[in-house]
């Protein structure tokens, strides 16, 4: 048994799951139940063992299929990984059709396109340019014809036999990350919203950071009463006060040293800029993963993005290559 109460009143569960090759080391997914019918928040991982261990608890804790329904906060791979082998066909699936539509933009490689380009653009060599193609791409790991989806929108509530859970917006890690409340109780499932132990990342799509920021700030203003976070990874947080705000400090400051450093050196690239910064590594560039690489470029470039939106710098084209200075 890997699930555990984590809330009486409508009853949640919590079941932990193993991840493999990633800078977490579980994730969550949630079961909520109340009076005959059953909400699975996110789907895990495609992985044999966590399929093994969620089959498993999902029959110990009787869940009736013909009662559940799935929400998904968003879909990265360790989130909704076992739609497919764990769910009967046709069953319901509350997510954003705006981030499943660019699943598929990802599968046809048009994502990845994109990226390549902007790397190139920004100055990034050739060799870590291939290195990184993979390494963030979304994945389409349950499908339209499989499946239900339902597409969920921030300000709707879905009903779970007496209980009513808002649908809020918490996009920033992906385009249309959405999470749910449940206000009576200050339940609040955030996927990787917030986490402990490591920043969530920013998608590269628009200004992913205003998009972060504005969605931190929304969430806390609701600190003012009881709020339990209910996150992706890690454990559940009560009074998350503190993370919530380090949070959204910690991107901001990285965003004004970017600024910095501009300032500083004039027509520098953004290879050149990201390598340049402060970042918890502690090795020379090339020994550290490259897996870890390739995400400290693509947040530099969304700070980049940020700092573009919003008039602070702008961009100078020379030839193929573009270069930073102030505004
Ligand atoms: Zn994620
Ligand atoms: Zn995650």
């Amino acid at each position: 048994m890997t699930f555990r109460k984590v809330f009486e009143h409508p009853d949640v569960y919590q079941i932990i799951l193993p991840m493999i090759q990633n800078s977490l080391p579980t994730v969550n997914v949630y079961l909520i139940h109340s009076k005959n019918s059953w909400l699975m928040v996110d789907a895990g991982p495609k992985t044999p063992d966590a399929l093994e261990i969620l089959s498993k608890d999902l029959k110990e804790l009787k869940v009736d299929f013909d009662a559940l329904e799935v929400f998904i906060t968003h879909q990265h791979f360790d989130h909704w990984g076992l739609l497919k082998d764990l769910l009967p066909k046709g069953t319901s699936v509350h997510l954003s059709l705006y981030d499943y539509d660019l699943s598929g933009e990802s599968a046809n490689g048009k994502l990845e396109d994109l990226y390549q380009k902007r790397m190139k653009q920004e100055g990034v060599p050739k060799e870590e340019r291939e290195a990184y193609t993979y390494v963030h791409r979304y994945y389409r790991l349950a499908d339209k014809k499989d499946f239900k989806l339902v597409n969920a929108h921030p300000g709707d509530e879905l009903q779970v036999g007496d209980e009513s859970f808002k649908i809020v917006s918490a996009s920033g890690h992906t385009p249309d990350h959405l999470v749910l409340y449940h206000k009576r109780s200050g339940m609040y499932f955030c996927g990787d919203q917030v986490l402990v132990g490591i920043n969530p990342s920013i998608d590269l799509s628009f200004d992913g950071l205003d998009l972060m920021g504005n969605n931190l700030k929304r969430l806390k203003s609701l600190l003012d009463k009881e709020l339990i976070l209910m996150p992706g990874h890690g454990e559940v947080m009560h009074s998350p006060h503190e993370r919530i705000q380090a949070l959204y400090e910690h991107h901001f400051t990285r965003t004004q040293d970017f600024y910095k450093r501009i300032k500083e050196h004039p027509y520098a690239s953004g290879y050149d800029l990201i390598r340049q910064n402060k970042w918890s590594i502690e090795d020379s560039w090339d020994k550290v993963f490259f897996v870890k690489r390739s995400l400290i470029i693509r947040q530099g470039f969304s700070y980049l993005n940020h700092l573009l939106e919003k008039n602070m710098i702008e961009t100078i084209e020379n030839g193929e290559q573009m270069r930073y200075k102030i505004s």
